[in-house]
């Protein structure tokens, strides 16, 4: 079967999903966990049957190649390959075919996201090596914040200095962005060019972007994916007078640690990180948990508001990522305040268990509350076919004449 394989390559993991070829199904996921380690482990899904194998010590090139193995043995025929890439800077406002101008660009980006960018360059060789003559597109988290305005993406510091570093914001999850932001519009059955949308994606990482006409013209995350809201162990926005605290009073890794792996949730319960321990705790009576919920959603409930008047108005506001799609706890205490900018919340709805995508707002709301569960990896692999439809002679591989 004709297929498009989606890399997403992590410093210890790499996730491999196959789709047929016009991004219909996903007949195929498997990952490798604790790469690099003697507890490398290979974990695949194909229909009902799972498999796993231990891959001692394997790197990520082995571990792709043990993956696409798997993916040929099963008599998939991969003719093209998206990859996830988190910084594309400024160079990237869409996705792209990769050739070695893209390679290097992305490897230009490395100093922007150290921690994630090399492997993501790792997966794009190593894919390579193994299907040379396949087409393979890059996405990038950052390339759908490309499109927000100077006066939103500009930090207020010395112009020189903030030129002269590349210090700006960027904005991330862009693919979860952009592809609930398109499911909204199927959902209302209405041209994405005529809503306002507020999109909450609420995983381990947080973050909020004003959709205006289908584009981003603000967001939460900044020139990293620490700021803006609360998150599993990130701070998101503080005084940065504190930052300068912590750096003078504990040393500068040290506040870096803090900030990124001490704070958010887990820092303001003491216990987890998890929003399901959580409102567990909070309703067994635990109050740091319940501070910590009630501090995670009045941040997100000032970011609605304030990309409401960002936009000039607002047709729903959706939410995603784990929480986004699982906690009805966590959404009713956000929707709590949402009566100023007209989204009333339906309890029952909120409360029905449901993986679907859904409409959780009375009947008089008039800006609307949605859930739709995003899919990184199935917008990566639509960007893929998108790409490889309109700039790739599909017969032979080589970039279509204009
Ligand atoms: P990532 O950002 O790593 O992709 P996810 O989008 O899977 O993470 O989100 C993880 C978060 O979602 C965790 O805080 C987890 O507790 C939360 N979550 C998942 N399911 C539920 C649920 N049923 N109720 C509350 N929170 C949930």
């Amino acid at each position: 079967m004709k297929s498009i394989v989606v890399i997403n390559c992590g410093s210890s993991s790499v996730k491999l999903d196959v789709f047929d070829d016009v991004v219909g199904e996903n007949p195929w996921s498997g990952a490798v966990e604790r790469v690099g380690t003697p507890q490398a482990m290979l974990k695949a899904t194909h229909g009902e049957t799972r498999s796993e194998k231990a891959l001692p010590d394997a790197d990520h090139a082995k571990a792709i190649a043990a993956l696409l193995g798997m993916v040929n043995d099963a008599g998939f025929d991969v003719t093209a390959v998206g990859h996830r890439v988190v910084h594309g800077g400024t160079r990237f406002a869409d996705s792209v075919v990769i050739n070695a101008d893209v390679v290097a660009a992305v490897e230009a980006c490395v100093p922007l996201a150290p921690l994630h960018n090399p492997p993501n360059l790792k997966g794009i060789a190593a894919a390579q090596a193994a299907l040379p003559s396949v087409p393979q597109v890059a996405v990038f988290d950052t390339a759908f914040h490309q499109s927000i305005p100077e006066a939103a993406w500009r930090y207020a510091i010395p112009k020189a200095l903030a030129d002269e570093h590349g210090l700006r914001r960027f904005g991330f999850h862009g693919t979860s962005h952009r592809y609930v932001t398109t499911r909204a519009a199927a959902f209302f059955a209405r041209p994405v060019e005529s809503l306002k949308l507020v999109t909450l994606h609420l995983g381990n990482g947080c973050s909020a972007c004003a959709v205006d006409g289908g584009r981003s013209v603000d967001t939460s995350m900044g020139m990293t994916p620490l700021e803006g809201l609360v998150m599993g162990t990130r701070s998101g926005d503080v005084d940065p007078a504190i930052v300068l605290r912590l750096a003078r009073d504990l040393g500068v890794d040290e506040a870096e640690r803090v900030l990124n792996k001490a704070s958010g949730l887990l820092g303001l319960s003491g216990t987890s990180q998890d929003m399901r321990d959580l409102v567990a705790a909070a309703e067994a009576g635990d109050a740091d948990a319940a501070i910590a919920i009630k501090v995670f959603a009045h941040r997100a409930k000032k970011v609605i508001g304030a990309f409401a008047v960002v936009m000039g108005g607002l047709d729903a506001v959706v939410f995603t990522g784990g929480i986004g799609e699982n906690s009805a706890h966590v959404r009713g205490e956000i929707a709590a305040g949402l009566r100023a900018v007209g989204a009333l919340l339906h309890e029952r709805k909120n409360k029905a268990p449901s993986s679907a995508e859904r409409d959780l707002s009375t009947m008089d709301s008039r800006a609307r509350l949605l859930v739709i569960p995003t899919d990184e990896e199935r917008a990566i692999a639509q960007d893929v076919r998108r790409l490889i439809t309109t700039e790739i002679a599909p017969s032979t591989g080589a970039p279509a004449t204009p």
